[in-house]
């Protein structure tokens, strides 16, 4: 989790949703908790108390409380403190424009050369993804140099995703965009042996990943790690026409402040926890049951049998009864 977010979601919890977060300055801003500030006393007409988000020092530009810390800050606020639960909309400045929707050219690319790749001969014939997963979820094989267009070439360039030599990082991988069309997020499930990490991504990262598939009369959502058990488990749940059932991933153990954001905000779901059998699993199992909880949602755990993984065990013919 990044620093930011970090200090972000400390300060959500103790002032309530800012008014604004402006990336591109470093600043979040309130009303101010120490003078009557919400009622718009001020002249400017705008909050006046703000926090730099990445290093947590805070100001109040009217009756000028400051102080270093989070920790200064909660101090201040005093044991019986209550935030404003959430009059306001947050508008939100990004530090750039995201370039990753612009991204569609290289992803149509990256779609069309998977079933001849060596990222297919994996996923199919290694981990058992079927062509018809693949298509609705609209994998790719990240193409090290594929050929679009210089512009877009330029927009890769600017979501660090191409190096400035026309090399593609997310080079032999598989490529997947949520949501597949007009995405905000590309993410790279790394092949290679020499890949920096297991999981890469670009773009914003706005709901675990394979959320674009919940829809209104959707009852319940399986939790997963990782983008293989996500594809196995919704091959699963297709065969058995279960399209009440969606299947998310969270792209490793420790899920982004926005995904664990997300299902405190989707409470309307029962949740079915699946955890790799290892000792980051159980880790895992910890923020996001705690960011259901948060939001009033319920949720179950269910260990696949032994040591196999979630996609392992359900393509050994194991399922949970949770889904039976
Ligand atoms: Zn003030």
């Amino acid at each position: 989790m990044s620093k930011t977010l970090d200090i972000l979601g400390g300060l959500i919890e103790m002032l309530g949703p800012p008014v604004k977060v402006d990336h591109r300055r470093g600043w979040a801003t309130w009303w101010c908790p120490f003078h009557p500030d919400a009622e718009k006393a001020g002249s400017s007409k705008k909050p006046n108390f703000g926090v730099h988000i990445e290093d947590g020092y805070w100001k109040c530009m009217r009756c000028g409380g400051s102080g270093g810390s989070l920790k200064s800050l909660s101090h201040k606020l005093g044991a019986d403190w209550r935030p404003d639960p959430g009059a306001y909309t947050t508008q939100v400045v990004q530090d750039k424009d995201p370039t990753v929707p612009y991204l569609s050219e290289a992803m149509s690319a990256a779609r069309s050369a998977l079933m001849r790749s060596t990222a297919w001969e994996y996923l199919s014939g290694e981990r058992g993804v079927q062509p018809n997963t693949s298509l609705i979820y609209g994998l790719g094989y990240g193409l090290p140099r594929p050929k679009v267009r210089k512009k877009t070439f330029k927009m890769a360039q600017e979501s660090s995703l191409a190096t400035d030599n026309g090399w593609w990082m997310w080079a032999e991988g598989i490529v997947y965009a949520e949501p597949p069309t007009r995405p905000v997020t590309i993410q790279v499930r790394h092949l290679r042996d020499k890949a920096p990490m297991k999981y890469q991504t670009w773009g914003r990262l706005m709901q675990p990943m394979g959320a674009w598939r919940c829809k209104p009369h959707t009852q319940m959502v399986v939790v997963v790690e990782g983008m293989i058990d996500m594809l196995i488990v919704a091959q699963a749940l297709r065969h058995r026409r279960m399209d009440e059932v969606r299947v998310v991933y969270t792209a490793g153990a420790t899920p982004a402040y926005t995904m664990l954001a997300w299902f405190t905000e989707h409470p309307e779901y029962e949740y079915l926890l699946i955890p790799d059998p290892d000792d980051a699993g159980f880790d895992w199992i910890e923020p996001v049951s705690e960011a259901i909880r948060k939001g009033d949602g319920k949720y179950e755990v269910r260990f696949p049998p032994g040591d196999l993984d979630p996609d392992e065990a359900v393509l050994s013919g194991w399922w949970p009864a949770e889904l039976t």
